[in-house]
């Protein structure tokens, strides 16, 4: 079953690249200082050009997560249940992100859980999912 996969653009290359070498990469603007995860070529707080490439330290705390239960596609059915959360690193940036969480576990996850992003091949691509710290809640 095809399953889709991210196509890195001019712009995304350098996080791929980063994925592939077990480091979460992310733009932080030389002008007002903010971070950015979805890359581009502008600041998307003050436009200017001088983005910078960093890595994270790839720790930081699930802002909200849901429990998928139907396929978006049929190459996703054999994963079911599996859970997708937002995870704001501790950097000051957010990543929608998998979890490698059984949704069914003993243990549920919660908001504010402290996670840590982590890398795992799928069809020869580096993908980042995140983990939860245990015995760390907010
Ligand atoms: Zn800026």
């Amino acid at each position: 079953m095809y399953r889709p996969l991210p196509q890195a653009t001019a712009e995304s290359r350098p996080f791929w690249e980063g994925c592939a070498q077990g480091e979460l990469r992310f733009q932080r603007c030389g002008h007002c200082a903010r971070p950015q995860l979805i890359p581009r070529t502008l600041c998307e707080q003050c436009q200017h050009a001088e983005l910078a490439w960093q890595v994270s330290q790839g720790l930081g705390r699930i802002l909200s997560f849901t429990v998928v239960h139907r396929a978006p596609t049929p190459a996703f059915r054999d994963d079911l249940p599996y859970v997708i959360a937002l995870v704001d690193l501790d950097e000051g940036f957010r990543l929608m992100v998998n979890m490698d969480h059984d949704p069914l576990a003993a243990t549920p996850l919660a908001i504010g859980q402290r996670v840590r992003i982590g890398f795992r091949q799928v069809d020869g691509i580096a993908l980042p999912h995140a983990h939860a710290v245990p015995g760390d809640r907010a």
